[in-house]
């Protein structure tokens, strides 16, 4: 497929732009090539700039649950635009949008907005640290909490797509009051806490990973780590800024019936504006400021536009009864699917799906942790993913993220994204059987 004019604009992006991107997984390094410059989209299909069009299961890396460009959901920002994008000053719509999001997700008692996920995790970290007046963070290998300094040694995503190792840039004090433990194993979690139980101002983790790939928690893992945090004091912030309004209305917490202290929220708490959240214990909640003294703000938060797109969004999601229950049989509709087209060609294939989110890794063994990931063949899944693109399937330009199937995703989509992948597992098996 030529895409002369992504091309074109890509060669002209990167005389301008650091890699010719504005965020780093976008630029194709993962899987080589040019990156796709989307036009427009709307429902399930993006449309790119030489006028080809995709099923897309990117999402805009997960927001956009409802479709592309979701008529009321536009209808509800163009509202409010005409009455003004931004005042730095409180807003009814804030406090319906708060109560929404109370009420949909278990451990929000208090909420606060903010503007990135990265700004989310950043601002619940400081908070814990306020709160239990100790240093050390206990992350977790291949979770990704966005691009705080803390939050970059063995992360997921971006990170790991790199190959990049922790980060130049970060402090060796920063990273030495973080404490990093391989995803899913409850013997180093109960080690860590026996060592570190009186300095852990948190533990942060996505309770199902969706950055290396989608990996789900081990059964009793979470409450595990829960027993622990509670027994030494620590915070346990559950990262839910892909996962929550996705694998259930309230996101993993709910799912599984283990509930945080604090938990983050993004992507598709925004509607696709920027736009993201934390929130929490109230007796925890209250030390930000004004109620209390660890300091955050941000001349933009619960911005206009993003909180109708983000409202009109969670009202949708909660208004459907049987939402969750058809995205989920999508989901699986398809995880099944391209399973069996996988093992029909002969290309050995493993992953997980949990609601509306699964991945596939080219690898023989199953996948429970980041070292499991990456023992995944990533060569495949880069000649997958091409094969996959040149058949108008757009997939995440990396082996270690998820596909996000959502409301937008007919029978039909699901069909002809198995039938083409039934074609590029073809060119898998030809690639792996000329590597030997
Ligand atoms: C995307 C993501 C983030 C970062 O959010 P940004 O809005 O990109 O800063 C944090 N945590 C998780 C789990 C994510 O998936």
């Amino acid at each position: 497929m030529v895409r002369e004019r992504s091309e074109a604009l890509y060669e002209r992006a990167c005389a301008l732009m650091p890699g010719g991107v504005n965020s780093p997984v976008r630029a194709f390094r993962g899987v080589g090539g040019t990156p796709v410059f989307v036009r427009r989209a709307s429902g399930a299909l993006i449309e790119d700039e030489d006028g080809h069009s995709y099923i897309d299961y990117v999402a805009s890396w997960g927001p956009m649950i409802l479709g592309h460009a979701h008529p009321e959901v536009i209808a509800a920002v163009v509202d409010a635009a005409a009455g003004g994008t931004s005042f730095g000053a409180p807003t009814a719509r804030e406090n319906v949008f708060a109560e929404r999001i109370i009420a949909m997700v278990p451990s929000v008692e208090k909420v606060r907005l903010v503007n990135s996920g990265t700004e989310a995790t950043l601002s619940a970290i400081r908070l814990a640290r306020g709160f239990t007046g100790r240093p050390k963070l206990l992350k977790f290998e291949g979770c990704y909490h966005g691009h705080g300094d803390s939050l970059l040694v063995d992360a997921g995503s971006g990170v790991a797509t790199l190959g990049i190792p922790g980060t130049p840039g970060v402090l060796p004090e920063v990273a030495r009051n973080t404490i990093t433990l391989p995803f899913n194993d409850e013997g180093a979690l109960e080690e860590a806490f026996a060592r570190h139980g009186a300095e852990l101002a948190a533990a942060i983790i996505e309770p199902v990973a969706g950055n290396m790939g989608c990996v789900p928690p081990r059964p009793g893992y979470l409450e595990a780590l829960r027993r622990l945090c509670t027994v030494h004091g620590a915070v346990l912030i559950f990262d839910e800024v892909m996962t929550g309004f996705r694998v259930a209305p309230g996101g993993v917490q709910e799912r599984v019936g283990v509930t945080p202290d604090l938990t983050t929220l993004g992507k598709i708490v925004g509607g696709g504006l920027p736009l993201a959240a934390y929130g929490g214990r109230r007796d925890i909640m209250d030390h930000i400021a004004p109620a209390g003294p660890v300091y955050q703000a941000g001349t933009l938060s619960g911005n206009p536009l993003a909180v109708a797109a983000g409202l009109r969004t969670l009202e949708l999601l909660g208004e459907d009864p049987g939402l969750y229950v058809r995205l989920e049989e999508t989901s699986s509709r398809l995880f099944r699917g391209l399973t069996e087209a996988a093992v029909e060609v002969g290309v050995s294939v493993t992953g997980h799906q949990v609601g509306a989110m699964f991945s596939l890794y080219f690898s023989d063994a199953e996948v429970w942790s980041f070292a499991d990931a990456k023992a995944s063949r990533t060569d495949l899944y880069a000649t997958f993913f091409h094969g996959m693109l040149d058949r108008g399937v757009y997939l995440a330009p990396s082996a270690f993220e998820a596909l996000f199937p959502g409301a937008a995703h007919t029978d039909a989509h699901v069909d002809r994204t198995i039938a083409a992948a039934r074609e590029a597992f073809g060119d898998v098996l030809r690639a792996a059987s000329a590597a030997g």
